[in-house]
This record gives C-alpha cells, structure tokens and sequence, in this order.
C-alpha cells in the first residue's frame, strides 16, 4: 500500500518567518524535503497540498478578537500595547508581514494531515510545518501564533468525534496544547521534554495531572538537563504505551520537536539521532495497536536546522513509510547546501559517536528520570 502515508507540502508553508536572525526558521522544512527527495524516499503521488485555515476553524482555539489582532498586525495596523497584551510584537513572537495569512496555511496544512487520516484516505500523514503547541487560547507565545495542534485536536473532536491521544516530545513543555485541553476527558496529553526548572515556558511537572472531568488526562514526564538517549528514550515508551493502554484513543497526533538533541542551541539535553529513529518507530506501533494505524505527526522545535532537523524530520517520515535510511546522506544534497549551512553537514543518517564527551552525572540522571517516570505513571496504577 504504496499510499500508506501523506506527505503534506508547498511552499506556501514556508512564508512563517518572523526575521532573517529569528531562531525559528522554516528553511528547515524545506531542507527536510528536499533530503526527503534527493534520497529517493518521497514519490510525486505522496505529497497533497496544504490548504488555508479558515477563521472559523481558527477559532475553534483562539478567541475572535486575537485573530483580529493578528490580522491586524500584519498589516502593520495594530498599536503596539495593544499587540503587547496579545503576546504579539515581542523578542519571541516578532510581528511580520501577512502574518495571519501565513500562520494560517500552517494550521490548515495540519487539518489537511487530519482529514487525510479520518476520512481513511491513508493511515498516516505528515506535516512538518506544524507542531506549533505554545500559543494560548488569546496570547501568542513561544514562536506560535496560531496554536495549529490544538486546532487539529478540537477539529477531530468536533467533525470525527474523536478521542484523541496528544504526545508530544519537543524538549518544551507543550503548555498551549495542554491547557486548552485541561478540564476534557476526550483528549489525553502526554509530553516529556526538559524540566521547566531553567527552560521555557516553566510548567509541566507531574502534578498538572489535569482539572474536573479532564482530572488524570494529562501526564508530564520532565527529564533533567543533559538527559541522553537511553533514558529520554525509557521515559517516553514507557509513558507512551502505558498511557496509550489507559487512554485507548481512536487516533494519536504527534509533536515531534527535534529540539532536544544536543546540538540544539536553546535546550539543555543530550540526546542524538537514534533518539529521533526510535520515536517514530513506537509511536506507529502505538497507533497500529490502538488506534488502527491511525497516527498524524507534526513538526515543532528544532533550531539546529543544518545538523539535526533535515535528518530528524525526514526519518519521521521514513519510519512511516517503513523506510530506515542508513550510511551516507545524498551527495546532492549535501553539495546543494553545504556553501550556504552554519555548520559542516553530518555525511551520515547516524551521528558519529562521541559529538560531546561523557555525562559525568549519567547514573544520577537516568535514576532520577526514571523515579520521576514513576510518579508521573502512577495515577494509571492506582486506578488499574
Ligand atoms: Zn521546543
């Protein structure tokens, strides 16, 4: 079933730019695609075009006078208090140019990924562009407008009736996505990414566990800083499945943030490219054990976008299609951009070992991740 998969792409999805020195850089999906196809991995019949979100859909998360914000920030027509108490016109979330427009073809890609999946047109799809998972329901935050995730998260609920498993593993905690689902049973999240003690946005420690009906629906998994493979790796499939078993969703969306590799510039883990092979990989097996295959993925963070984000988020899309590329990276591509990347360009899928010296803390970190892990789990215990 060579259409197992959906691919969803154009380059209309790269106008989400906030600056030329801004660390959020859409290149990275468009890096990401062209590996895809110089690698031979992604056929002209995978790849569906995005479509607009319309305000309706929008508002489905957002309040109406913040979209009207947003509109108006793109045209340059919004004071700038106003656009403050908005979260819009900050170091963050800068003001640019037709920005609604432009975060506006990122949700409706993500919707496009969505009704590829429930109207069963294919198990899986993908959008890279998306994944963005910390604006609020009034307030942009943390490099997001338009909180995309939620978005395709209440559209599932209200056109297919879903419950819908949320896992996101961005080296962030997924604060917008978790917050507007907080108080409803129908929608469990469940992210681990690095303890907000020193990182943003703060939250996502194991006791928001969720509020009224929606009590015991929401996990947080906070790993300590440095964290390496072997460990990020426990937390997040041991969480996953146990509170997929929980949950037992119809469908699972995935955040998968490539942020906490340990070239990332803003975060503060260690974990390397086997990380970003394995988390695919049980994800699908999820899927395909409870929800009949049904997984959509998403992009999100990744601010390494010459070493990690290219290979990260084009081996998402190989463990969809069962691909595992390995060995060396398409001479094309490397010769394409390797005058123009910050860094010399990794020659291989896998990352050498030894990108950075031994964790002294190592033992006291995977224990104290794993205790951690516990804790989070354990209201799944208690009412098993
Ligand atoms: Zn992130």
């Amino acid at each position: 079933m060579k259409n197992d998969s959906v691919f969803v792409y154009s380059p209309d999805l790269l106008g989400y730019k906030f600056s030329d020195t801004h660390p959020f850089n859409q290149l990275r999906v468009q890096l990401a695609y062209e590996l895809l196809r110089d690698s031979g991995c992604l056929d002209d019949d995978q790849i569906v075009l995005p479509r607009q979100a319309t305000d309706e859909e929008i508002m489905m998360i957002h309040d109406s006078g913040y979209v009207e914000a947003v509109k108006q920030a793109g045209k340059g027509q919004l004071n700038r208090e106003i656009a403050l108490n908005y979260g819009l016109g900050t170091e963050d979330t800068p003001i640019f140019p037709n920005m609604h427009e432009a975060s506006s073809w990122i949700v409706g890609a993500t919707l496009t990924a969505v009704d590829h999946v429930m109207e069963g047109k294919s198990k899986h799809a993908l959008s890279l562009s998306g994944g963005l998972h910390h604006g609020f329901r009034g307030k942009a935050s943390g490099f997001c407008i338009y909180n995309d995730s939620s978005i395709a998260i209440e559209y599932m609920k209200r056109k297919y009736n879903a419950r819908v498993l949320y896992v996101d593993t961005d080296a962030h905690h997924g604060d917008g996505v978790q917050w507007a689902f907080y108080d409803d049973p129908d929608v469990c999240t469940l992210s681990i990414h690095e303890t907000g003690r020193y990182l943003f946005p703060g939250t996502g420690s194991i006791h928001e566990k969720g509020a009224g009906k929606g009590y015991g629906f929401s996990f947080n998994v906070p790993v300590d800083a440095f964290t390496e493979d072997e460990s990020f790796l426990e937390c997040y499939e041991r969480s996953l499945w146990e509170v997929a078993d929980f949950f037992k969703p119809d469908v699972i969306i995935t955040q998968n943030g490539v942020d906490a590799h340990y070239y990332d510039p803003l975060t503060h883990l260690s974990v390397t490219m086997k990380t970003y092979t394995e988390i695919p990989r049980i994800a699908k097996k999820v899927a395909e054990k409870y929800c009949g295959g049904r997984w959509i993925a998403t992009g999100g963070g990744g601010y390494d976008i010459w070493r990690v984000v290219p290979r990260a988020w084009s081996y998402l899309w190989c463990v969809m299609n069962d691909q595992a590329p390995s060995g060396q990276i398409a001479e094309n591509w490397l010769k394409r951009w390797t005058s123009e990347a910050k860094y010399p360009l990794p020659p291989t899928w896998e990352d050498e070992s030894g990108i950075y010296k031994p964790i002294p803390r190592k033992e006291e970190i995977t224990s104290k991740n794993r205790a951690t892990l516990e804790k989070s789990l354990y209201s799944i215990k208690k009412s098993s």
